[in-house]
């Protein structure tokens, strides 16, 4: 399997040197303070905080056992499935359901035991759900117990391949593009994100709270990855400092999105080899632990369940691919207007009310569609509309705004007002970038730092055009990524 080149099309001489200059003040500015490990906070000046209503709470609630689970191959990018069960087959807890065709080592397992009942398909067979009807009492797939003592001893290319039949190898993903790494390389370094600036995203202290051990046996196993680890955290986490300070190498300052691994990358590079380092969410270096440790395939998540129409906001323990319905569950005020967004405000989508929850998502937001008319809305004042720009008088109000997904207009030409630029934290100039795309000039846009975006929405959040800039560009580093790897 080939692997694309990434050397250019990254926004990075400035960068570079500036942070070796930054670099080195800090490290000797901080050596005659103190003999602590070096820890490094990053400022980012950009960025946008939305105060959004309907935030959930840290209380953590456990669910029930769901009557069914489900994989949704499409919702993983850059894989291409190919099944290896039929309906009505029986399958176990971390049975293999389906494989990438481009690398067949890489394998989805089921999340749970009992029947596969259903796969559905989209346009063009696109593999949508494939669902699973629990048994009372799930069977399990084994896998090898790993210790700490057999871990120390561990080649890292056995390593690789327990992680890679275990099924838990597409949580690793690989900058800039997040696909799946190859496993025969050596990252420079793995970035391990501890929480998320996005709104509606788990917190350490919900998902780590009776977990230290296991997070800290699941660092030893990416040590053995790479040599360089960079853990990251927000500077007011209080959990993350009482708790896991001395794995911290990263603390960050800033609005959304502050703590995406991109941002992190984009400030602390070097040299251009980082430009390919992998990451992995927190909650996630707890699953690899709990491969190791129990040898079953761990179907553990914590969720989030927020936004303005959701009653009760909270935290959920549950399990990976479980209905949205299961979720929701008499915790929602839904009267039909709901739109279900599966993974986040603003790097998720829009979920069906009977669909399931992703390998990869673990927040679900219920927001208004906004789909009614306002009688004279343009004559409104709009103190409770959130908006980025001075058009409304919400730029006073500092309170928490309910939102909907009513976009108020359509797409118009680009007016240069510079306010994609203003929020975009890697410094791209998105308006530019992005007719550079749309006039076909993929070099051009790949001058214009097209590979360090780290596809967050806010230059889309804050268009007045109402262009989808995050999608154009998306979509662009997408078709770059899959020429690459023809060629
Ligand atoms: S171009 Fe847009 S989506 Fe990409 S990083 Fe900048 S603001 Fe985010
Ligand atoms: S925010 Fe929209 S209208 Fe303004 S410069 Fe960017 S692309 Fe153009």
């Amino acid at each position: 399997m080939a692997y694309p080149d990434v050397d250019k099309g990254f926004n990075h001489n400035f960068r570079y040197e500036y942070c070796k200059i930054k670099k080195f003040i800090l490290y000797y500015h901080k050596a005659f303070q103190t003999t602590d490990r070096l820890m490094i906070t990053i400022r980012t000046r950009k960025g946008f905080d939305i105060n959004i209503a309907g935030m959930p709470s840290h209380d953590l609630e456990t669910l029930a056992k769901p009557a069914r689970v489900a994989l949704l191959p499409e919702k993983i990018p850059f894989v291409k499935p190919r099944l290896k069960v039929k309906v009505d087959d029986p399958v176990k807890v971390g049975s293999p359901v389906f494989e990438d065709k481009r690398n067949s080592q890489l394998v989805f397992l089921s999340p749970g035991g009992g029947r596969i009942v259903k796969i559905d398909y989209g346009p063009r067979r696109v593999i949508k759900e494939i669902v699973i009807e629990l048994d009372q009492d799930e069977g399990y797939e084994t896998f090898p117990v790993i210790s700490e003592a057999r871990l120390q001893g561990m080649e890292r290319k056995k390593l690789v391949k327990t992680i890679m039949t275990g099924g838990l190898w597409p949580l690793f993903r690989e900058l800039p593009f997040r696909d799946v790494p190859n496993p025969d390389i050596v990252p420079p370094s793995i970035i391990v994100s501890l929480n998320s600036k996005e709104a509606f995203q788990p917190v350490p202290k919900a998902y780590l709270n009776d977990k230290i051990d296991l997070f800290e046996f699941g660092i030893k196993i990416l040590q053995k990855l790479s040599k360089t680890l960079l853990i990251s955290t927000s500077s007011d986490d209080v959990f993350v400092q009482d708790h896991l300070n001395s794995y911290v190498t990263h603390t960050y300052k800033g609005f959304y999105p502050a703590a995406d691994p991109g941002v992190l990358l984009y400030y602390t590079k070097k040299s251009p080899d980082e430009n390919k380092s992998w990451y992995i969410n927190g909650q996630d270096v707890l699953l690899l632990a709990m491969l190791f440790k129990t040898g079953k395939y761990p179907v553990d998540r914590t969720v989030v369940l927020g936004g303005s129409l959701a009653r009760e906001r909270k935290h959920l323990r549950t399990r990976m691919g479980v209905p949205l319905n299961h979720i929701t569950k008499e915790r929602v005020d839904d009267t039909g207007t709901a739109r279900y967004i599966v993974g986040g405000i603003f790097k998720g989508y829009t979920g069906s009310k009977d669909s399931y929850m992703g390998f990869y998502e673990t927040s679900l937001v219920l927001i208004p569609e906004g789909d009614e008319k306002e009688f004279f809305g343009f004559a409104r004042p709009g103190f409770n509309k959130s908006s980025r720009s001075r058009t409304f008088l919400s730029f006073f109000n500092k309170s928490s705004m309910a939102i909907d997904c009513n976009c108020h207009g359509e797409v118009r030409a680009c007016i240069n007002c510079g306010f994609c630029t203003e929020v975009c934290p890697v410094d791209i100039l998105p308006q530019f970038t992005y007719k550079s795309i749309l006039a076909d000039e993929i070099e051009e846009a790949l001058n214009h730092g097209l590979l360090d975006c780290v596809e967050c929405c806010l230059c889309t959040y804050v268009c007045p055009s109402k262009i989808e800039l995050k999608n154009i560009l998306k979509e662009a580093k997408k078709a770059y990524f899959l020429e690459q790897l023809q060629s």
